[in-house]
């Protein structure tokens, strides 16, 4: 497939040249198929708020009968204008990533405080979808890093445990270090995501259930900026889910000495 210039049958320099010269071509044809697949969905993406926001728009323009019509109208496109917002700022967000413009701080963060200020600051929010959010272990542990980034990390992790669970559920952020390493976790009693989606749900736009993740609001590029940020900081994010019963994701983040 990457054969672009054909192999000379000699044994020599040109034929080791070529093929490092077909690999790099390889590679540059898959990026710019990845680029034109990200503006494709993009796209795709941004399209479907715009048309809904301008058909309630209409609606309330032209057939809207009593205040409850306009109200309704208004709602749908208040929603919907929430959800273009995101989605345009996980697209700047990506963006930044890909021109690697993303500049990092790199001081020592307690990741244990850090993950109880992110339950604190949640709470409310979790208790609007009747799911108790709570610490579980939380020891001392100091990585090195962006306090800001980190917390966007945990935000988002927490978010879609929320998101992903029904009410009744619980969502829990737990901090357990090791000798070199720092294991933060969010798990939660969910819907859990099915084992050949697994693989997949770092990838943009990829979304197991689409329907379920439309009707809360996600758009799929959230776990691909987290799984961008902790690799930045020289960490990994992986998972482990079983269907109805839940999800927990962990992050792994070398400690600062
Ligand atoms: P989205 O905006 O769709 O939530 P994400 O990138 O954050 O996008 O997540 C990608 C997909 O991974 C989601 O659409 C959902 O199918 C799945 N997912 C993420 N977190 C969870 C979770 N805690 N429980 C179940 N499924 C999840």
């Amino acid at each position: 497939l990457d054969q672009r210039v054909p192999l000379s049958p000699a044994r020599d320099e040109v034929r080791e040249l070529t093929i490092i010269f077909n690999q790099m071509i390889g590679r540059l044809e898959r990026a710019f198929a990845q680029q034109r697949r990200f503006v494709a969905d993009a796209s795709h993406e941004l399209r479907t708020p715009v048309a809904v926001i301008r058909n309630m728009t209409e609606v309330a323009l032209t057939q809207a009968k009593s205040k409850e019509d306009y109200i309704c109208a208004l709602e749908a496109i208040n929603d919907e204008s929430d959800r273009l917002g995101r989605l345009v700022s996980d697209l700047l967000a990506l963006a930044r990533v890909d021109e690697e413009r993303m500049p990092l701080d790199s001081e020592p963060v307690r990741l244990d405080f850090l993950a109880a200020d992110v339950v604190d600051s949640m709470a409310s929010f979790a208790a609007e979808h009747g799911i108790t959010l709570q610490t579980g272990t939380l020891q001392p542990a100091t990585v090195k890093g962006d306090a800001a980034r980190l917390i966007q990390v945990l935000m988002g992790l927490v978010d879609n445990a929320v998101k992903y669970t029904n009410a009744g559920g619980t969502v829990t952020v737990a901090v357990e270090a090791c000798a070199s390493h720092v294991h933060c976790s969010v798990t939660d009693t969910g819907i859990g995501i099915a084992r050949e989606h697994l693989p997949h749900i770092f990838e943009r736009f990829y979304r197991a259930d689409p329907a379920r993740s439309k009707a809360v609001g996600g758009s799929g590029l959230g776990l691909s900026i987290i799984d961008w940020l902790v690799r930045a900081h020289h960490g990994a994010v992986t998972v482990e889910s079983e269907p109805g019963k839940g999800s927990t994701f962990m992050i792994t983040l070398p400690l600062m000495h």
